[in-house]
């Protein structure tokens, strides 16, 4: 496996990492298999989140049985810049959770819009500290939407930026990778698959090869899958021009279908919540739906009762995408599982 050194954090981790939101539906058992298997593989880079249910425990308890030297092993984490206290406290359930007394990669998750950006450095200091105190070595946020994850490279205080990158969602190729390039902050590609959109991972993982400033993060529910994606990654070529003219066919053909969570199209007029309604099928792929429902998400998807229908939201999406349609379709999805809950009642 070969290594990728992740921007002025200097971290040497391998050219792809585990992702931590797939093992949460597993049991501690099929997970611990899953964290096993990518250590035996050489996977020596695991990224996860306070906020990921019981994905930290499950990956601690994996690698207190694979009982390896701690520094054998980079673990990301993450929390959301709310507050200072809510930030000491969630770094302190990371380290309970994942039996470590540092964590490599401590990020603040999803600075897509100013305020978010305003709140983490107003409260980056907090980490500063965490610093000092050995609790975290480096600091790297995760972020969506193309034309934020420049601003927030530019500002100046993360080592790493964390963005959605697959061969369908490439603009941050182009548009991302100079700007973390002249910063030296290292790249991490989220959601490799396309959230579950691509499912061809020879291809998938292909793209990467021919991208070394970025570091795709796996997320698998067997070990079978995370040997796969392995054994592509080191065995094969990057992309030829047979496999970029079929990544071409792909993109062409999900493109108008796919919500990039960018956010252009809000705020609705009218209180719709359009990207969450957008992406709900994608998020029940991924979460077993009823705790993912009962975090809140249902206020967020009840918001479709407000719609007028308006159309001004298609206006502003740069994908051309029918949001309306969208948000119709899995607003059906929500209403049906409210329909077998209220059965099973
Ligand atoms: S079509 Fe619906 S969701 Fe889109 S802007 Fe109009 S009211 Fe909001
Ligand atoms: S609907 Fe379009 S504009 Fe809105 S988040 Fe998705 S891709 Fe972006």
């Amino acid at each position: 496996m070969k290594y990728r050194i992740l921007g002025k954090s200097g971290l040497k981790v391998t050219q792809i990492g585990l992702g931590g939101i797939p093992i949460i539906p597993l049991s501690y058992e099929e997970a611990e298999r899953c964290v096993l298997a990518a250590l035996d593989c050489g996977i020596n880079f695991i990224d996860t989140a306070n906020a990921y249910s019981d994905s930290e425990e499950k990956i601690g308890r994996a690698l207190k049985t694979a009982r390896l030297d701690r520094e054998k092993i980079i673990l990301a984490t993450k929390a959301q810049p709310k507050s200072r206290e809510f930030v000491a406290e969630a770094l302190e359930q990371s380290l309970r959770a994942l039996r470590t007394d540092y964590i490599d990669l401590y990020q603040f998750h999803n600075i897509s819009r100013q305020e978010t950006l305003d709140k983490s450095l107003e409260i980056i200091e907090t980490l500063y500290q965490f610093r000092e105190q050995g609790k975290i070595r480096y600091i790297g946020a995760s972020v969506h939407g193309v034309e934020w994850v420049n601003t927030v490279i530019r500002c100046g205080v993360f080592e790493t930026v964390m963005i959605a990158v697959n061969f369908i969602v490439r603009e941050p190729v182009d548009v991302v990778l100079p700007v973390a390039r002249e910063h030296n902050v290292g790249v991490l590609a989220m959601k490799p698959m396309g959230g579950g959109q691509i499912d061809n991972p020879d291809l998938a993982f292909r793209f990467f090869l021919a991208l070394e400033d970025i570091v795709p993060l796996v997320g698998v529910k067997t070990p079978e899958e995370i040997r796969e994606v392995v054994e592509i990654i080191e065995k094969s070529a990057p992309p030829d021009e047979d496999a970029l003219q079929e990544m071409e066919r792909i993109r062409k053909e999900t493109g108008t279908l796919f919500c990039r969570r960018c956010g252009y199209c809000t705020p609705c007029p009218h209180g719709v919540d359009i990207v969450t309604l957008n992406i709900f099928e994608s998020i029940i792929k991924r979460y077993p739906v009823e705790p993912m429902l009962k975090s809140g998400i249902e206020k967020s998807l009840k918001t479709y009762e407000l719609c007028e229908d308006c159309g001004e939201c298609e206006t502003r999406c740069p994908y051309h995408l029918n949001i309306r349609q969208m948000m119709k379709y899995n607003y059906e999805i929500y209403r049906e599982i409210v329909a077998k809950r209220e059965c099973r009642r």
